[in-house]
């Protein structure tokens, strides 16, 4: 997969215990969530306790990657190089926060569809972005 915008490169990604599998399922170029075990629910972002019921009992899941968005911004005011951030609702029920490459910044709409891609931080993490499907 790749994007047609310009490349961005981005500040690497704060790493912690609750989040380290996510970033090395992107590294693998795959968007992975938590999923509660007790009560069904998948959540963003992880987390070792479920914040629907609190249940200790969460597993990770791979995300298919695909999704609407639910809103967005152009950041083009005070900054060097102008980029797009949305939150994406994917299909199993999560919104996150990402950033939205695409070349062509009119055809953007909440409820577009979009899929997951990845592109390398300064030191060559992956970093999940969403683009038009
Ligand atoms: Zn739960």
């Amino acid at each position: 997969m790749s994007t047609t915008a310009d490349p961005w490169i981005f500040q690497d990604p704060l790493q912690n215990a609750e989040n380290e599998f996510f970033w090395k399922s992107a590294q693998e170029k795959k968007l992975t969530l938590k999923h509660c075990l007790d009560c069904e629910t998948p959540h963003h972002y992880p987390r070792s306790y479920c914040p629907h019921c609190g249940s200790d009992k969460t597993e990770w899941r791979i995300s298919k990657g695909h999704g609407e968005i639910y809103s967005f911004t152009r950041m083009v005011r005070g900054v060097e190089k102008p980029f797009m951030m949305a939150y994406v609702q994917l299909d199993e029920g999560v919104q996150l926060l990402t950033h939205l490459h695409t070349s062509n910044w009119d055809a953007v709409r909440i409820g577009m569809r979009v899929r997951v891609d990845f592109l390398a931080s300064a030191s060559g993490q992956n970093v999940p972005i969403f683009v038009p499907e």
